[in-house]
Protein backbone atom coordinates (compact mmCIF):
# COMPACT_ATOMS: atom_id res chain seq x y z
CA UNK A 1 0.00 0.00 0.00
CA UNK A 2 1.47 2.89 -1.37
CA UNK A 3 1.72 6.44 1.32
CA UNK A 4 0.88 9.46 -0.49
CA UNK A 5 -0.06 12.36 1.13
CA UNK A 6 -1.00 13.61 5.10
CA UNK A 7 -4.19 14.73 5.06
CA UNK A 8 -4.48 15.38 8.98
CA UNK A 9 -2.09 15.25 11.94
CA UNK A 10 -3.50 15.29 15.36
CA UNK A 11 -2.03 14.94 18.81
CA UNK A 12 -1.07 11.36 18.86
CA UNK A 13 -1.79 10.34 15.22
CA UNK A 14 -1.18 11.22 11.31
CA UNK A 15 -3.49 10.24 8.80
CA UNK A 16 -2.06 9.52 5.04
CA UNK A 17 -4.07 8.90 1.79
CA UNK A 18 -3.17 5.72 -0.21
CA UNK A 19 -3.52 4.75 -3.75
CA UNK A 20 -6.99 3.73 -2.78
CA UNK A 21 -9.27 6.49 -2.34
CA UNK A 22 -11.34 4.46 -0.13
CA UNK A 23 -8.37 3.67 2.31
CA UNK A 24 -5.95 5.92 4.72
CA UNK A 25 -2.95 4.60 6.77
CA UNK A 26 -3.35 6.11 10.46
CA UNK A 27 0.24 6.45 11.93
CA UNK A 28 0.80 6.15 15.45
CA UNK A 29 3.56 8.88 17.03
CA UNK A 30 4.71 8.83 20.93
CA UNK A 31 3.40 12.09 21.30
CA UNK A 32 1.29 12.31 24.51
CA UNK A 33 -0.69 15.11 25.48
CA UNK A 34 -3.47 15.84 28.88
CA UNK A 35 -5.58 18.97 30.04
CA UNK A 36 -6.29 19.76 26.68
CA UNK A 37 -3.39 20.00 25.64
CA UNK A 38 -2.14 21.76 27.91
CA UNK A 39 0.78 19.08 28.93
CA UNK A 40 2.79 17.81 26.33
CA UNK A 41 5.28 15.49 26.13
CA UNK A 42 6.37 11.79 24.59
CA UNK A 43 5.79 8.36 25.97
CA UNK A 44 8.57 5.83 24.54
CA UNK A 45 7.31 3.80 21.90
CA UNK A 46 3.92 4.57 22.58
CA UNK A 47 2.77 4.50 18.97
CA UNK A 48 4.46 0.78 18.86
CA UNK A 49 2.47 -0.64 21.61
CA UNK A 50 -1.05 1.68 20.73
CA UNK A 51 -1.11 0.21 17.15
CA UNK A 52 -0.66 -3.30 18.43
CA UNK A 53 -3.26 -2.39 20.88
CA UNK A 54 -5.86 -1.24 19.25
CA UNK A 55 -4.97 -3.71 16.22
CA UNK A 56 -5.92 -6.51 18.79
CA UNK A 57 -9.14 -4.77 20.20
CA UNK A 58 -10.52 -4.11 16.57
CA UNK A 59 -10.02 -7.61 15.49
CA UNK A 60 -12.03 -8.62 19.07
CA UNK A 61 -14.55 -6.19 18.50
CA UNK A 62 -15.02 -7.33 14.25
CA UNK A 63 -15.67 -10.55 15.65
CA UNK A 64 -18.02 -9.49 18.52
CA UNK A 65 -20.05 -7.95 15.03
CA UNK A 66 -19.20 -4.32 15.61
CA UNK A 67 -18.41 -2.49 12.31
CA UNK A 68 -15.16 -0.55 12.92
CA UNK A 69 -12.34 1.15 9.89
CA UNK A 70 -9.99 -1.15 10.78
CA UNK A 71 -8.66 -2.94 7.68
CA UNK A 72 -5.46 -4.26 8.84
CA UNK A 73 -1.97 -3.93 10.62
CA UNK A 74 0.56 -2.67 7.84
CA UNK A 75 3.87 -2.01 10.64
CA UNK A 76 5.16 -1.13 13.72
CA UNK A 77 3.39 2.42 13.73
CA UNK A 78 0.74 2.48 10.81
CA UNK A 79 -2.66 0.52 10.04
CA UNK A 80 -4.56 0.58 7.25
CA UNK A 81 -8.30 2.24 7.97
CA UNK A 82 -11.31 2.91 5.38
CA UNK A 83 -11.48 6.66 5.21
CA UNK A 84 -14.51 7.76 7.18
CA UNK A 85 -16.01 11.08 7.50
CA UNK A 86 -15.58 11.72 11.53
CA UNK A 87 -18.68 12.41 13.56
CA UNK A 88 -17.69 15.53 15.50
CA UNK A 89 -18.25 14.06 18.82
CA UNK A 90 -16.03 12.19 21.63
CA UNK A 91 -18.37 9.76 23.19
CA UNK A 92 -17.66 8.93 26.38
CA UNK A 93 -18.71 5.52 28.38
CA UNK A 94 -18.04 5.39 32.18
CA UNK A 95 -18.71 2.04 34.54
CA UNK A 96 -16.75 4.12 37.70
CA UNK A 97 -16.44 7.43 38.03
CA UNK A 98 -12.62 9.10 37.05
CA UNK A 99 -11.16 11.88 35.47
CA UNK A 100 -13.79 14.94 34.31
CA UNK A 101 -17.08 13.39 35.92
CA UNK A 102 -15.09 13.53 39.73
CA UNK A 103 -14.31 16.80 39.29
CA UNK A 104 -17.72 17.48 37.50
CA UNK A 105 -19.99 16.63 40.24
CA UNK A 106 -17.34 16.07 43.08
CA UNK A 107 -17.50 12.53 42.97
CA UNK A 108 -14.77 9.85 44.49
CA UNK A 109 -12.66 8.30 42.11
CA UNK A 110 -13.81 4.84 41.87
CA UNK A 111 -17.20 5.15 42.40
CA UNK A 112 -19.02 2.45 41.37
CA UNK A 113 -22.35 3.80 38.67
CA UNK A 114 -25.59 1.94 38.82
CA UNK A 115 -25.23 1.30 35.54
CA UNK A 116 -23.42 2.48 32.47
CA UNK A 117 -23.19 6.59 31.63
CA UNK A 118 -22.90 7.92 28.24
CA UNK A 119 -21.42 11.56 27.66
CA UNK A 120 -20.78 13.65 24.37
CA UNK A 121 -18.32 16.13 24.16
CA UNK A 122 -18.18 18.50 21.25
CA UNK A 123 -14.78 18.08 19.12
CA UNK A 124 -13.38 21.76 18.85
CA UNK A 125 -9.76 22.15 20.32
CA UNK A 126 -10.11 25.97 20.22
CA UNK A 127 -13.39 25.11 22.96
CA UNK A 128 -11.64 22.55 24.96
CA UNK A 129 -14.11 19.90 23.48
CA UNK A 130 -16.98 20.53 25.81
CA UNK A 131 -20.19 18.19 26.68
CA UNK A 132 -23.03 18.63 24.98
CA UNK A 133 -26.18 16.53 24.58
CA UNK A 134 -28.66 15.27 21.43
CA UNK A 135 -30.72 18.10 21.81
CA UNK A 136 -27.30 20.27 20.92
CA UNK A 137 -26.49 17.57 18.32
CA UNK A 138 -29.23 18.06 16.53
CA UNK A 139 -29.89 21.47 16.75
CA UNK A 140 -26.41 22.12 15.15
CA UNK A 141 -26.72 19.62 12.86
CA UNK A 142 -23.72 17.78 14.00
CA UNK A 143 -25.16 14.51 13.15
CA UNK A 144 -29.02 13.03 12.62
CA UNK A 145 -30.72 11.35 15.15
CA UNK A 146 -30.65 8.02 13.69
CA UNK A 147 -27.07 8.84 13.60
CA UNK A 148 -27.12 9.62 17.70
CA UNK A 149 -29.07 6.31 18.43
CA UNK A 150 -27.07 4.01 15.95
CA UNK A 151 -24.08 5.83 18.33
CA UNK A 152 -25.59 5.38 21.46
CA UNK A 153 -26.74 1.90 20.80
CA UNK A 154 -23.04 0.29 19.10
CA UNK A 155 -21.19 3.17 22.28
CA UNK A 156 -22.87 0.94 25.01
CA UNK A 157 -22.21 -2.63 23.01
CA UNK A 158 -18.97 -2.15 22.53
CA UNK A 159 -18.56 -1.09 26.32
CA UNK A 160 -20.42 -4.96 26.78
CA UNK A 161 -17.53 -6.15 24.88
CA UNK A 162 -14.40 -4.74 25.93
CA UNK A 163 -15.67 -5.07 30.17
CA UNK A 164 -15.24 -8.70 28.98
CA UNK A 165 -12.34 -8.66 27.05
CA UNK A 166 -10.62 -6.62 29.49
CA UNK A 167 -12.10 -8.72 32.58
CA UNK A 168 -9.99 -12.26 31.30
CA UNK A 169 -6.79 -9.86 31.25
CA UNK A 170 -7.63 -9.16 34.73
CA UNK A 171 -8.47 -5.24 33.99
CA UNK A 172 -11.07 -3.41 34.86
CA UNK A 173 -12.49 -1.25 32.64
CA UNK A 174 -13.41 1.95 34.09
CA UNK A 175 -14.13 4.51 31.37
CA UNK A 176 -13.29 5.37 27.65
CA UNK A 177 -13.68 7.59 24.62
CA UNK A 178 -14.76 6.52 21.31
CA UNK A 179 -15.28 8.24 17.81
CA UNK A 180 -17.59 7.26 14.81
CA UNK A 181 -17.63 7.70 11.23
CA UNK A 182 -19.60 7.92 8.33
CA UNK A 183 -19.23 5.42 5.54
CA UNK A 184 -20.74 4.31 2.69
CA UNK A 185 -24.12 5.86 4.45
CA UNK A 186 -23.69 3.96 7.83
CA UNK A 187 -21.79 4.82 11.15
CA UNK A 188 -18.80 2.82 12.22
CA UNK A 189 -16.23 2.90 14.82
CA UNK A 190 -12.96 5.17 13.69
CA UNK A 191 -9.99 6.57 15.80
CA UNK A 192 -8.51 4.12 18.17
CA UNK A 193 -9.19 2.25 21.40
CA UNK A 194 -5.68 2.26 23.34
CA UNK A 195 -4.37 3.04 26.63
CA UNK A 196 -4.73 6.54 25.31
CA UNK A 197 -8.06 6.79 24.86
CA UNK A 198 -9.35 3.88 28.11
CA UNK A 199 -8.82 4.20 32.09
CA UNK A 200 -7.39 0.88 32.71
CA UNK A 201 -7.19 -0.58 36.65
CA UNK A 202 -5.64 -3.78 37.39
CA UNK A 203 -8.08 -6.06 39.23
CA UNK A 204 -7.42 -6.61 43.01
CA UNK A 205 -4.55 -4.18 42.84
CA UNK A 206 -6.14 -1.10 41.59
CA UNK A 207 -3.22 -0.49 39.60
CA UNK A 208 -3.35 2.34 36.72
CA UNK A 209 -2.46 0.61 32.75
CA UNK A 210 -3.26 4.33 31.84
CA UNK A 211 -2.47 7.15 30.40
CA UNK A 212 -3.43 8.66 33.85
CA UNK A 213 0.56 7.71 35.14
CA UNK A 214 1.05 10.38 32.27
CA UNK A 215 -1.38 12.78 33.46
CA UNK A 216 -0.72 12.99 37.00
CA UNK A 217 2.99 11.69 36.55
CA UNK A 218 2.80 8.52 38.09
CA UNK A 219 5.59 7.29 36.30
CA UNK A 220 5.97 4.02 35.14
CA UNK A 221 3.85 5.14 32.16
CA UNK A 222 5.91 2.67 29.16
CA UNK A 223 5.80 -1.04 31.68
CA UNK A 224 1.95 0.53 32.19
CA UNK A 225 1.47 0.28 28.45
CA UNK A 226 3.30 -2.65 28.03
CA UNK A 227 1.86 -4.57 30.45
CA UNK A 228 -1.29 -4.15 27.89
CA UNK A 229 -0.14 -5.14 25.24
CA UNK A 230 1.67 -7.84 26.80
CA UNK A 231 -1.85 -8.60 28.22
CA UNK A 232 -3.90 -8.19 25.24
CA UNK A 233 -1.27 -10.13 23.19
CA UNK A 234 -0.63 -13.35 24.83
N1 LIG B 1 -10.61 10.67 26.70
C1 LIG B 1 -9.89 10.65 25.52
N2 LIG B 1 -9.72 11.82 24.83
C2 LIG B 1 -10.23 13.01 25.25
C3 LIG B 1 -10.96 13.02 26.46
C4 LIG B 1 -11.14 11.85 27.16
O1 LIG B 1 -9.44 9.60 25.09
O2 LIG B 1 -10.04 14.02 24.57
C5 LIG B 1 -10.81 9.42 27.46
C6 LIG B 1 -9.99 9.39 28.74
O3 LIG B 1 -8.75 8.76 28.52
C7 LIG B 1 -10.86 8.59 29.66
C8 LIG B 1 -12.28 8.89 29.19
O4 LIG B 1 -12.16 9.36 27.86
O5 LIG B 1 -10.61 7.21 29.48
C9 LIG B 1 -12.99 9.91 30.04
O6 LIG B 1 -12.20 11.07 30.14
P1 LIG B 1 -12.63 12.27 31.09
O7 LIG B 1 -13.86 12.90 30.54
O8 LIG B 1 -12.70 11.79 32.49
O9 LIG B 1 -11.54 13.39 30.90
P2 LIG B 1 -10.08 13.56 31.54
O10 LIG B 1 -10.18 13.51 33.00
O11 LIG B 1 -9.31 12.43 30.95
O12 LIG B 1 -9.67 14.89 31.01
Amino acid sequence: MEKRQKIYEGKAKILYTTDDPGLLIQYFKDDATAFNAQKKGTIAEKGIMNNRIATKIFEYLGREGVKTHFVKLLSDREMLVKRVEIVPVEVIVRNRAAGSLCRMLALPEGLELDGPTLEFCYKKDELGDPLINEYHIRALKIATDEEVGKITKMAFGINEALKKFFLKLNIELIDFKLEFGRHQGHIILADEISPDTCRLWEVGTGKKLDKDRFRRDMGNIEEAYQEVLRRVTR
